[in-house]
């Protein structure tokens, strides 16, 4: 009898043994600052991090600030409390975390910063992100390729400009990149920003407000198109797009002469998507968040297991204090061409839901 009670328990004893190794806490907390849920991007990373940390042996605080800034501190502050291993971090501002990441290293936990790079702090160890320059060049690219295809019988276009954030090092980017592609042809007289607006000091966007490009877009139109007629719009963001296009639709383009102008955008987004097969915004760079997720598990792997990150780019991220080792993902522009091909069958959105 007693034998046998001691066989049982041993057995008890050994099965909790051997699923121990499959409890999450096991290899560590990873604490997961994100901006925004406004923005379905950002539901996709927290997500895909979650699905796949856990899946790696990691436990998960995933926190969304609302685009609050004291807020995405608190919760910083609070994973740092709370003791979490490491910290990924898509910053709301990229300027305010010096202090927090300071407080992160004392405490002795590493930091990742996710898409958008924390600046003016030696603490942060990689950066995950996209080829954010490229995202620029592929934004104007399709805006010129666009006003070619809507517009043939024109040889000069007349054009509007859109930044992002400019508390988010990636607007700058974004912009960088843009510009390498459509300066020269506003030095030619092919494209005209008819405004006058350019630079990021005039064209950004704060917080990504896709109500604030919507205002400036009424008002540029009132302003500088009541006799020319505007061709094409560089959005760095769907949300931003949208905004841009209801102000566009509000005062007739899109419907009898006036054709609709080529507007960019960012994130692939669903209704841009849906606008995009409707023929109103012309094109959005896709970003697989699921890959991004991917990349920062591996370089946590690497913080806390040991072993090679993957890295692809040790020079173009200065945050200020220091080059931070990145590895940059491939972004992918997308129109009415090929939305199928890289949105659908890459399963990041369904056909039922277009
Ligand atoms: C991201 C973009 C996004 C934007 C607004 C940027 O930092 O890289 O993908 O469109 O923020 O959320």
């Amino acid at each position: 009898m007693k034998r046998r009670t001691f066989g049982l328990t041993a057995l008890a004893l050994s099965t909790a043994l051997v699923a121990m190794p499959t409890f999450a806490a096991e290899k560590g907390t990873i604490g997961i600052a994100m901006p925004t849920k406004s923005s379905a991007r950002w539901i996709s990373d927290g997500d895909s991090m979650v699905e796949q940390f856990e899946a790696a042996g990691y436990d998960v605080d995933l926190q969304y600030a609302e685009d609050d800034i004291p807020n995405q501190l608190a919760q910083i502050e609070n994973m740092i409390t709370k003791g979490v291993d490491v910290l990924v971090i898509a910053a709301i501002d990229g300027t305010t975390l010096s202090n927090a990441l300071e407080n992160a290293n004392a405490a002795g936990i590493k930091t990742i910063a996710y898409d958008r790079l924390i600046r003016d702090s030696e603490y942060v160890d990689y950066y995950a992100t996209f080829d954010n320059f490229k995202v620029g060049v592929q934004q104007a690219t399709s805006v010129v390729d666009g006003l070619k295809e809507r517009f043939p019988d024109q040889d000069t276009w007349n054009v509007e400009l859109f930044g992002g954030s400019p508390d988010d090092n990636n607007a700058y980017f974004f912009y960088n990149g843009a510009m390498s592609v459509l300066q020269p042809l506003i030095d030619a007289g092919t494209i005209n920003i008819v405004s006058g607006q350019m630079g990021m000091d005039t064209v950004g966007t704060l917080r990504w407000d896709g109500a604030v490009a919507q205002s400036r877009m009424d008002n540029l139109l009132s302003a500088h198109y009541t006799d020319a007629t505007i061709n094409g719009v560089l959005s760095p963001y769907d949300g931003l797009s949208i905004g841009i296009l209801s102000s566009l639709k509000g005062v007739g383009y899109g419907s009898g002469d006036l054709l609709m102008p080529i507007v960019s955008g960012q994130d692939a987004e669903l209704q841009s998507i849906k606008s995009i097969i409707a023929g109103e915004q012309y094109s959005t760079v896709f970003k697989d968040t699921r890959e991004l997720a991917r990349v920062t598990v591996g370089m946590v792997e690497a913080l806390l297991q040991g072993g090679e990150p993957e890295i692809n780019d040790t020079t173009t991220y200065d945050n200020g204090k220091k080059i931070v080792p990145s590895y940059l993902l491939e972004p992918v522009s997308v129109d009415g061409s090929n939305y199928e091909a890289i949105v659908i069958d890459s399963g990041y959105h369904k056909k039922d839901d277009l």
